[in-house]
C-alpha cells in the first residue's frame, strides 16, 4: 500500500452500514473515484467534515486501480458552508457537481475540469449569484460535452461586431447580414447574447457583482434549457429541482397572500 496526495472536490457521500461512508471525489491525478471511509467513534473530525459534499482538500489516501480507494487524512479543508445553509445555493452546487459526473467516466483524468467544478462552488460560497455562476458553467461545460458552440464571431463571416442571433443549424452565432441563412434562428434579444458571449470568455473569479436584470435572466436560463436539450439531452433531477423550486416559492408567496385574505 502507497499513500498518495491528492487534491479533491467532494461530489457526493452516502452512509454505509451504520458510521461508514461511501464517497465520491473528483481528484485531480486520478478523475472520478469512490472511496470508503471507516466512521469510528476515534477517527478524525476534520476527516469526517472533508467528505462533505463541495468540500475540497487535500486528501491522503491508498488508491486503488479496481474497486474502492480509501481515505486515510486530509489537509488544507475548504468546506462551503454558506451552501449548505442555503436551500438554493445546495440546488445549484448539486446541480453543478452532477454535470461535472456526467460529463466524465470515472478514473479519467482532467484536472482542468476539477478546476473548473471548484471554482464554480466557491464563487456560490463567496455569495455570487448562483444562477449567473450556474449559466457560465454551463456554458463552459458544453466543451466537456463535446458540443462546444462559437460565441466569438459570426460562423459565416468570422463578424464580431454589430447584432447577432444564434443558429442550432451553424453551432452558433450569425450577425445580421447572415440572419437570412436560418429561418428558424433564435430571435434572441442583443442582451442575452452580450451575456452568452461575455460567459463563454469569463472565468468565475472575473466575475464581480454582474448584475443581470430579471428578464434577461429568464431568456438566458430557458435560452441554455434549449442549448442543452439540443445538444447534451440530460435530464438529471438536480435541474428539475431547481426548475419546480420556483414554482414552490410562487405557491408559498400566493399561500401566504390568501391566507391574509382570509383571515
Ligand atoms: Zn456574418
Amino acid at each position: 500500500m502507497s499513500l498518495k496526495e491528492v487534491r479533491g472536490v467532494v461530489l457526493f457521500n452516502r452512509k454505509h452500514r451504520e458510521r461508514d461512508y461511501l464517497v465520491k471525489i473528483f481528484t485531480d491525478q486520478f478523475g472520478k473515484l469512490m472511496f470508503f471511509v471507516r466512521g469510528s467513534k476515534k477517527s478524525s473530525q476534520s476527516l469526517e467534515q472533508a467528505i462533505q459534499p463541495f468540500a475540497n482538500a487535500k486528501y491522503i489516501a491508498d488508491i486503488r486501480n479496481e474497486g474502492l480507494s480509501f481515505l486515510r487524512d486530509t489537509k488544507e479543508l475548504n468546506l462551503m458552508n454558506h451552501i449548505y445553509g442555503d436551500m438554493f445555493k445546495q440546488a445549484y452546487a448539486t446541480y453543478l457537481t452532477n454535470l461535472a459526473d456526467a460529463a466524465l467516466e470515472d478514473r479519467v483524468v482532467d484536472p482542468s475540469l476539477m478546476v473548473e467544478l471548484k471554482s464554480a462552488l466557491e464563487a456560490i460560497n463567496e455569495g455570487k449569484d448562483p444562477e449567473i455562476i450556474t449559466n457560465i458553467y454551463e456554458i463552459h461545460m458544453m466543451k466537456w460535452f463535446g458540443v462546444e458552440q462559437e460565441w466569438k464571431a459570426c460562423v459565416v463571416c468570422r463578424e464580431t461586431k454589430g447584432n447577432f442571433d444564434y443558429s442550432s443549424q451553424y453551432n452558433g452565432l450569425l450577425c445580421s447580414r447572415h440572419w437570412y441563412l436560418d429561418e428558424r434562428r433564435y430571435h434572441l434579444s442583443q442582451r442575452t447574447l452580450y451575456f452568452i458571449r461575455l460567459f463563454s470568455r469569463t472565468s468565475f473569479k472575473q466575475i464581480g457583482n454582474i448584475s443581470v436584470g430579471d428578464e434577461t435572466k429568464r431568456e438566458l436560463r430557458s435560452f441554455i434549457d434549449s442549448l442543452y436539450e439540443e445538444n447534451v439531452g440530460l435530464h438529471l433531477k438536480s435541474k428539475s429541482f431547481i426548475d419546480h423550486m420556483y414554482d414552490f416559492e410562487k405557491l408559498h408567496v400566493d399561500w401566504s397572500k390568501r391566507k391574509k385574505g382570509t383571515d
